[in-house]
């Protein structure tokens, strides 16, 4: 589970109280569709085989992340940065238990760097900043509020992985309002 999901506060803890019923009369009608319903053909066939090392559509990746954002925002208020934070849960192996500076800036330089490996577009550029960093991405062909939601979560959850406390990430500048790039201001203890 990534360190955002379960950080108190951010969101509120499930209800465990009620009847649960896991199996019906008839088991051949207690089956549902979810979110597979609303998805076209293609982006749905993505969700049935693993991912991590095709390429898929930024349609497709948007198409999925909205339709479980639609699902899930009721009681996720925050999903898409959790969606974010568990790509970053994928990436980080180590998770540390104090901060170590050195290797969180190392790795978000690393993530702008070698960003063509996990996106085939744009330009993106890490810039240290006194208490934290700024990551700077342009050019993008493609973009959507949908994506730079989800890469605030995967930058919180890069921070406090790396042991970093009290994360903020705002996007100051986005391509999706007109600004050339997306700017992403974080700050960290
Ligand atoms: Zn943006």
């Amino acid at each position: 589970m990534s360190l955002l999901m379960e950080r108190k506060g951010v969101i509120a803890p499930p209800r465990l109280d009620g009847k649960e019923v896991l199996v019906g009369p008839n088991p051949d009608v207690a089956k549902v569709k979810g979110v597979m319903a609303r998805l076209s053909p293609r982006t749905a066939s993505y969700t049935k085989v693993p991912l991590a090392s095709s390429w898929c559509e930024f349609e497709s990746l948007v198409e999925l992340d909205r339709a479980t954002y639609g699902v899930l925002k009721a009681k996720y208020p925050n999903v898409l940065a959790l969606i974010g934070a568990a790509s970053a849960e994928l990436g980080i192996g180590k998770v540390y238990k104090s901060l170590d500076n050195t290797e969180l800036v190392k790795f978000l330089e690393s993530q702008a760097l070698f960003h063509s490996q996990y996106q085939k577009f744009g330009r993106v550029r890490f810039e240290k900043t006194p208490s934290g960093g700024r990551m700077i991405c342009s050019d993008y062909p493609v973009y959507s509020p949908i994506y730079c939601g989800s890469a605030i979560g995967f930058y919180l959850e890069s921070i406090l992985r790396h042991g970093g406390n009290d994360p903020t990430v705002v996007e100051t500048k986005c391509q999706t309002l007109g600004d050339p790039s997306c700017v992403f201001e974080m700050h960290w203890k």
